[in-house]
């Protein structure tokens, strides 16, 4: 029976390329991956189009300081990997990176095309158990295949069978949890479900420690979501809990003073309060601010503390946060660095690595996990061929 130098477990984002650059390293590369083809999964990233990287790269974005791998490979060396793969690439006004042909199917495509160019083993199949005897470990497969090989690099993610082959080989894991993903609220949101909301400031708060984003969000039947919501949920995934407050400044832009002459001068204009804030808002959230501050539409009820109390509600719309959805895009945990060599090698089994998301770290939305998934596939293989 053929024995590999390697086995990559999972043809996802890192397995991938780890697996390529170990071949052209001359390495007998084994890909196995449950799914009929290797970065299956890369076609649902960036909404279908891929954000491979980000320009502005730095541990600021992860749940950890990961300056270290980053130095090793950043979204430079990202970019001029996958140049050589043959992708153009470009930057959108934020400093994502995407493919020139706004497809996440070109880059599945580069990637096939370098494994069939490189011969190596693609195996449709899924991994069930791994054994470590005589300096070789077995593969097992649902197909009962016994795959030999003399290092495995764990691509495959977070899931039961990777939390328990960690386990096995005393490797710590971090608690798992969800990150990137809509938050679920105290409050009913269902009035305002569907409404899209951009230029909003919002702030998570945990316990005291704030985290703040700017940008768009959309309600849902009972809570929000978009991708500033994505991005503080990473910031409650770090606590591992889902509970705390979220303030959301409706105006951001306007002091609270502006945004109180505004309403008063706009008093003239329109016949009652609900149609004045439709000049700022969709008529569900001017609904939903003036039955936050209990007042009566009638212009004849409101004196300057109504205005002032709408003022506060439109800077401070906030709600409790106490869940999330299940529509998750990463899982944030996974294999503590610590029991890790800087190269990503088990500290206490030889030759066994893991790269990727099942490595206990996290970014937030922008091409900061496949920077990671990069990285560390890259580590991995240099080490592996060395
Ligand atoms: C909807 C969505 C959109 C996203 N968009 C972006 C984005 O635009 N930019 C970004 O940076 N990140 C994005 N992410 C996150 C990104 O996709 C992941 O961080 C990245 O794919 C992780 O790479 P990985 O190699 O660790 O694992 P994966 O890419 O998840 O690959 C793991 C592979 O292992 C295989 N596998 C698992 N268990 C076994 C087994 N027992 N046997 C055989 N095979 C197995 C799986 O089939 C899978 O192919 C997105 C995620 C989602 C869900």
């Amino acid at each position: 029976m053929q024995e590999f130098d390697v086995c990559v477990i999972g043809a996802g984002a890192s397995g991938t390329v780890c697996a390529i650059e170990l071949a052209k390293q001359n390495k007998r590369v084994c890909l196995i991956d449950r799914f009929d083809l290797p970065a299956k999964k890369l076609l649902v990233t960036g909404n279908g189009r891929c954000n491979l990287t980000n320009k502005n790269m730095s541990s600021e974005f992860y749940n950890q300081n990961i300056d270290g791998y980053l130095n090793r490979f950043n979204q430079f060396d990202t970019i001029e990997l996958f140049e050589r793969y043959g992708l153009d690439t470009y930057f959108d006004e934020e400093g994502r990176c995407y493919p020139i042909s706004n497809s996440a199917k070109t880059v599945q495509f580069l990637l096939i095309n370098q494994i069939k160019k490189l011969g190596i083993d693609f195996v449709q199949d899924e991994v069930v158990d791994i054994n470590f005897e005589n300096e070789t470990y077995s593969i097992l497969t649902e197909q009962n295949k016994s795959i030999k090989s003399k290092a495995v690099v764990l691509a495959c993610g977070i899931n039961n069978f990777s939390n328990t082959v960690l386990q096995k080989f005393d490797i710590d894991t971090k608690k798992i949890v969800p990150s990137l993903v809509a938050l679920k609220t105290v409050e009913n949101t269902k009035k305002l479900s569907g409404q899209r909301v951009s230029n909003v400031c919002i702030t998570a708060n945990i316990n005291g420690n704030t985290k703040t984003e700017n940008g768009e969000i959309l309600f849902k039947d009972n809570g929000i979501s978009g991708i500033c919501v994505f991005n503080l949920s990473a910031f409650f995934a770090k606590n591992k809990e889902f509970l705390g407050k979220i303030c959301i400044n409706l105006l951001p832009k306007l002091q609270k003073n502006e945004i109180f002459e505004n309403i008063t001068k706009k008093m003239n204009i329109f016949e009652d309060m609900n149609d004045l804030l439709q000049s700022l808002f969709s008529k569900q959230l001017a609904s939903e601010i003036l039955n936050r501050a209990d007042i009566k539409n009638e212009y004849k009820n409101i004196n300057k503390n109504d205005i002032q109390k709408i003022v506060d509600i439109i800077t401070n719309f906030e709600f409790n946060i106490n869940g999330y959805y299940d529509n998750n895009q990463v899982l944030s945990g996974g294999a503590d660095l610590l029991c890790l060599t800087e190269n990503l090698e088990s500290k206490k089994q030889k030759n066994l690595f893991v790269c990727g998301e099942l490595c206990d770290v996290d970014g937030i939305c922008g091409g900061y996990n496949l920077q990671w998934a990069w990285t560390s596939a890259i580590i991995v293989a240099k080490k592996l061929a060395d």
